[in-house]
């Protein structure tokens, strides 16, 4: 299945369905292959990690964000928050603009 994929690191998303339903992050990476994203401080799990002493790494439960389906977070926009993403031209070069007040995502 290909999901076009209209989010791109460090935009701002939110989180509309879902555990974490309502909050807002930055994209810190897209997984264009599986359609989805890993949003700052969303879907946090905790994880153990083991003791490095060489790397002076303390064992112990360390929280870390998880993968979210694209499908469950908006793009906010900068001007009117969460929107849908169309495309438009800005001279020649094709740009991701807000739908809603069609205010440029790209900067
Ligand atoms: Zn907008």
């Amino acid at each position: 299945m290909h999901i076009r994929v209209d989010i791109r690191r460090n935009d701002t998303v939110k989180v509309i369905t879902g555990r974490d339903k309502g909050k807002q992050g930055r994209v810190l990476r897209v997984f264009p292959g599986s359609g989805k994203v890993l949003v700052e401080h969303v879907m946090m799990v905790k994880k153990n990690v083991r003791p490095n002493p060489q790397r002076n790494i303390k064992g112990g439960i360390a929280e870390q964000e998880s993968p979210i389906s694209i499908s469950n977070v908006m793009i906010v926009c900068p001007s009117c928050g969460p929107s849908r993403i169309g495309h438009g031209m800005q001279g020649k070069k094709r740009v991701r603009v807000c739908r809603r007040c069609d205010a440029a995502i790209d900067k």
